[in-house]
């Protein structure tokens, strides 16, 4: 018998009341735990020669998607990336955006990355800051050569002296941070997961696990050209000569969790909230660089912080990376990502009405699913729900101009709103896929139970158990004929405001009633920036006072 998963489920005693699975579809070259983790959890893969083109709830890729693709997305789909998202990923644009910034608010917030020239245009600026580094007494100052348009370590040269320094390509110089927090004499930076659910209203989640990256070689200054030493990608560091053997205090391989990391800080007295907060504070900072974006539905893009701190505990961020690898070297990987990716699709927050895949519903009238944040009332027969327009974000929704998802909750209520409200209540963070897995009585997300076992756990469809249970759980024909009104799928069901906490991810912003308020209509980028201060005088206070009564 095929596992469930594998087609349509029938509910008990009505054959037109059919339940489907989610769908994803995935692009080439898309990491293959993404698949294993959507099987797990009880989705099947698009099939784009028996399949209607918009047969599908998640779409993931490597590479941005074509305009086309964010123009006609429908209301029960998401795709993996925002449009312009690439303007803090490359070297070059996230270096001009921090720039802008620090002149714009001022360096006391905008200190957390290394100063950098992008090459050849800043030539004249660079030598200029080479030379008066070279004058001043004190250490000297090292630098570090990145390709804008390379990763993984490729093509990077750590210099002291600029008569090493060659390039052929457009590359930044930077500040090489030459004092880098050192555990057991190796070098490492994190990778810290974030994930933005929305660019407007900015809606900003971390992940509260991660990944320690460590050097296989022994930190060592007198050495620039080891690679191993110096560098701690693990695209580099899997192929060094130290990479299998046991590295004292280190271990074997090139990782640690975040957990590990913060239980040895702990262990030296180190405040590893503090440490958290400052990185929570760096991304938040950086993101609003890019702050608007076009407007898009549906969308969500994971980001991949790496952050290098230093031997003060400062935290530098070194670079943003638009897709995080997400390539299984290791059991730390395995247990990291794969918790993380249930988690991204938990956040998703997909409703029993996404796996219809339709907006007109069998027996019903015209039912479409407002797309989140679209003005009502606005859609015409060339623009369909969900059609981006060209306008910028700032004109994505105006004050007077109630979000759908506000007016949802104020008052606009009947039966559907109730009941969805009513359920939100006893579950606040039920999300589809966990009620999917709950009825197949399949393993919770975390657990590393392989995917073909997992597909034989699946219930045999003719049991009368679960058909009854998934005849229960499938919408009413009352809900469907309703026309939806959706909130923002990220929204939680209380308050309007983002939910705080899922899974690993934690929200860090908005993270108070006025920042919320100011990324609403347009972000307002100096309010925020206003919050963000009182913010982290906040945190200066409450640590100073800490410190006092140690
Ligand atoms: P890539 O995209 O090629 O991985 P990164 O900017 O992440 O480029 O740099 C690769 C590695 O080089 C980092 O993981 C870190 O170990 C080291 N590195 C990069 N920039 C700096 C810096 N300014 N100071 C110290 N180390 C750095």
């Amino acid at each position: 018998m095929p596992p469930a998963s594998k087609m349509e489920i029938m509910a008990d005693g009505d054959a037109s009341e059919t339940l489907k699975p989610l769908v994803f579809r995935l692009h080439e070259n898309a990491p293959a735990i993404i698949r294993e983790v959507l099987l797990e959890r009880g989705w099947t893969e698009f099939d784009q020669k028996e399949q209607d083109d918009t047969d599908w709830n998640l779409y993931w890729r490597n590479s941005p998607f074509p305009m086309t693709d964010h123009h006609s997305i429908k209301p029960w789909q998401r795709l993996n990336h925002y449009p312009e998202a690439v303007r803090i990923t490359r070297k070059d644009y996230l270096a001009r955006h921090l720039k802008r910034m620090k002149g714009a608010y001022g360096s006391a917030l905008y200190e957390f990355s290394p100063v950098a020239f992008i090459m050849p245009n800043d030539y004249v600026k660079f030598i200029a800051e080479y030379s008066k580094e070279r004058q001043s007494v004190g250490r000297p100052s090292y630098w570090i050569c990145k390709p804008v348009h390379l990763s993984r370590g490729r093509g990077i040269l750590i210099f002291q002296d600029v008569k090493d320094l060659v390039y052929h390509c457009t590359v930044i110089v930077q500040k090489y941070i030459s004092n880098p927090l050192l555990i057991s004499g190796y070098k490492l930076d994190l990778r810290l997961y974030v994930c933005v659910t929305s660019f407007c209203p900015l809606t900003i989640y971390t992940y509260e696990e991660g990944l320690v990256r460590f050097a296989t070689e022994k930190f060592d200054l007198s050495s620039l050209d080891n690679v191993y030493a110096h560098l701690t990608n693990t695209s580099i560091n899997k192929y060094g000569a130290s990479y299998k053997t046991y590295k004292e205090g280190i271990g074997c391989g090139c990782k640690w969790t975040f957990s590990k990391f913060r239980s040895y800080l702990r262990i030296f007295g180190v405040d590893d909230m503090l440490l958290w907060q400052k990185m929570n504070n760096i991304v938040i900072l950086t993101l609003l660089a890019i702050t608007p974006l076009p407007e898009a539905s549906n969308c969500f893009e994971l980001f991949g912080f790496d952050i290098l701190i230093d031997d003060k505990f400062k935290p530098w961020l070194l670079e943003v990376n638009y897709n995080p690898a997400l390539c299984l070297d290791c059991s730390i990987d395995d247990t990291v990502k794969r918790k993380l990716l249930h988690d991204i699709v938990e956040l998703l927050n997909y409703k029993q009405v996404d796996t219809h895949r339709q907006n007109e519903m069998s027996g019903s009238k015209a039912v479409r699913r407002q797309v989140p944040w679209r003005r009502t009332g606005k859609s015409t027969p060339e623009e369909a729900p969900g059609l981006l327009s060209g306008r910028k974000v700032s004109t994505c929704i105006s004050a007077s101009q109630t979000p759908p998802a506000l007016q949802f909750a104020r008052g606009s209520v009947n039966k559907v709103s109730a009941l969805t409200r009513k359920t939100a209540r006893a579950h606040p963070r039920k999300t589809l896929t966990s009620e999917l897995r709950e009825k197949m009585n399949m393993p919770k997300a975390s657990s590393p139970v392989k995917t073909e076992a997992r597909n034989k756990q699946l219930p045999a469809v003719h049991s009368p158990l679960i058909s009854a249970q998934l005849s229960r759980w499938s919408p009413s024909p009352e809900v469907c004929n309703y026309k939806l009104s959706t909130r923002p799928y990220f929204l939680s069901d209380k308050n309007q405001m983002p939910t705080r906490q899922v899974g690993g991810f934690v929200l860090i912003f908005p993270f108070n009633e006025a920042a919320l308020q100011a990324s609403k209509d347009g972000t307002d980028v100096k309010s925020i920036i206003k919050e963000i201060n009182k913010l982290v005088s906040k945190q200066n206070s409450t640590r100073q006072k800490k410190a006092q009564t140690v």
